[in-house]
This record gives C-alpha cells, sequence and structure tokens, in this order.
C-alpha cells in the first residue's frame, strides 16, 4: 500500500504508462513538496511530456498512483474535473485562441470551467496579466504578440484558474532565442512567490538558478536526481554525464 504524505503537493508511486507495446514509464516514484521547484531533464523520447501530462490524467496511467495536494487523481471515483483544476498547464505551443483577445483567452476557462462571472473573471484575469507583465495587453490578440508575450498569456491563463501546481513543458523551446529570457523571468518570478512547480526544460541555466532539485530521466525511469548542483554539476551516472554533454 502506498503512504499518502498529505504535505506533499504532487506524490507519484509505482508509476507506468504503456502506448500498446511501447513502455514509456517504467515505474516512476517522486514526490514534490508544496512550494519546491523541480526541473525535469533528459534526452528526447525519455518519457518527460508523459509524465507531466500523467499528472493531470492528459495521459491515463497504465499503472500507478498519482496525488495533487493528497487527492488521487487514478482513483476512478474520484471528481476528475476538480482534481484536475488544480494543475496548471503551460504547453511548448501555447494553444491560444487566435479568435480571442488576450483578456477573453484569460477569462474563458474561468467563466465556462470555474463558473465566475464576467466581472470575476475580468478581475482575475487583469490581475494575472500584471503578474506576467502584459498589463498593457489585455486587448491584443494573439497575431499582434511575440511568441513570449503569447506564452505569458497562457501563463497567466494558467495561474487564472488559481492551481496549487503549475506544470511546464518546455515553455521556452519554441520562443526565438531573444523572447526566451521574459518567460524565464516570469516563472523565475512565480518560483521566488512560491509556486509549486513541475518544469521539463532544456534550459540548464535556469535549471541550476531556480529548480531546488533536478530530475534526470532516461528510458522512462528516473535515472538521479538532487539538487542542482550536483546533477548538472557533479552527475553521479555516465548516461546523464552523455546528456549533459550535448546540451551544456
Ligand atoms: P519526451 O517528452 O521526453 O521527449 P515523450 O513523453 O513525449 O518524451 O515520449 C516518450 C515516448 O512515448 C516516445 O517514444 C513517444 O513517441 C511515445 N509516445 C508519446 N505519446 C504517445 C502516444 N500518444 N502514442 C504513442 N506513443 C507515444
Ligand atoms: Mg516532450
Amino acid at each position: 500500500m502506498t503512504t499518502v504524505n498529505p504535505a506533499a503537493a504532487v506524490q507519484i508511486t509505482g508509476l507506468q504508462k504503456a502506448f500498446g507495446d511501447l513502455e514509456v514509464l517504467r515505474g516512476i516514484d517522486f514526490e514534490v513538496a508544496r512550494g519546491e521547484v523541480v526541473c525535469i531533464i533528459g534526452p528526447s523520447g525519455s518519457g518527460k511530456s508523459t509524465l507531466l501530462r500523467c499528472v493531470n490524467l492528459l495521459e491515463e496511467p497504465t499503472a500507478g498512483q498519482v496525488y495533487v495536494g493528497g487527492v488521487e487523481l487514478t482513483d476512478p471515483d474520484v471528481d476528475i474535473d476538480a482534481a484536475r483544476r488544480r494543475v496548471g498547464m503551460v504547453f511548448q505551443q501555447f494553444n491560444l485562441f487566435p479568435h480571442l483577445s488576450v483578456l477573453g483567452n484569460v477569462t474563458i476557462a474561468q467563466r465556462k470551467v470555474l463558473r465566475r462571472s464576467a466581472e470575476e473573471a475580468d478581475r482575475i484575469a487583469r490581475d494575472n496579466l500584471v503578474r506576467v507583465g502584459l498589463a498593457d495587453k489585455v486587448d491584443a490578440y494573439p497575431a499582434q504578440l511575440s511568441g513570449g508575450q503569447q506564452q505569458r498569456v497562457a501563463i497567466a491563463r494558467a495561474l487564472a484558474m488559481g492551481p496549487d501546481v503549475m506544470l511546464f513543458d518546455e515553455p521556452t523551446s519554441a520562443l526565438d532565442p531573444e523572447l526566451v529570457g521574459d518567460v524565464l523571468g516570469v516563472m523565475r518570478k512565480l518560483a521566488l512567490e512560491g509556486m509549486t512547480m513541475l518544469v521539463v526544460t532544456h534550459e540548464m541555466s535556469f535549471a541550476r538558478e531556480v529548480a531546488d532539485r533536478v530530475v534526470f530521466m532516461d528510458g522512462g525511469v528516473i535515472v538521479e536526481e538532487g539538487p542542482p548542483s550536483k546533477v548538472i554539476g557533479d552527475p553521479a551516472y555516465e548516461r546523464t554525464r552523455r546528456f549533459l554533454s550535448r546540451v551544456l
């Protein structure tokens, strides 16, 4: 039996995921404490996105448990929509609605999913757009924004739902290099504010500076984890060293 740790923001035990014959996650166990920032690194195809997608049940695990805030998402009786609302996700592709303004993009799920009034959704959207430095863009449309600005709108949209945990899947990988810094700056600020964050990234300088812990994945397992100074600065395993020699 799993011991549920009520202090953990996220707890994953024995997580496996297969697509047909392809075993993508082969038994993942780990916890994220409240307010902790964990960066997940690893080669392409190692299962990083699948792991994040299992944390908000965009993918259904083949085996194992996922708890968010002590609530088991993998329990068949759980109110999955309610549980999922506690988890915000930001993707590599920003997935904004092109026909909606910035304000529309940040209010729509608040209104349709959380049933907030227009006034409340509007106020919360504006507060979160201030948070990501886009107070002056409320009336703009996605096509009028840079990639970095669009990604910050996507972050504001996720924050407006009031999540306990934020998941980021390579949030800067689709951006021109000069726009990466603004997005990482917003994420750094969120981390300092105490947001619990699980970040898949190839930005090793961000991981070094901001992560409390770095997890290196390869072949669907966690190979090693620890403080960035250890995992990035002095890795224990050859597989980690080989990966780092390619990205650093
Ligand atoms: P990463 O994010 O580390 O690059 P992914 O989690 O995206 O890795 O993918 C891990 C493996 O799972 C890859 O081999 C990928 O092709 C496979 N995979 C991911 N999603 C699916 C899916 N929906 N159906 C089949 N195979 C998938
Ligand atoms: Mg991925």
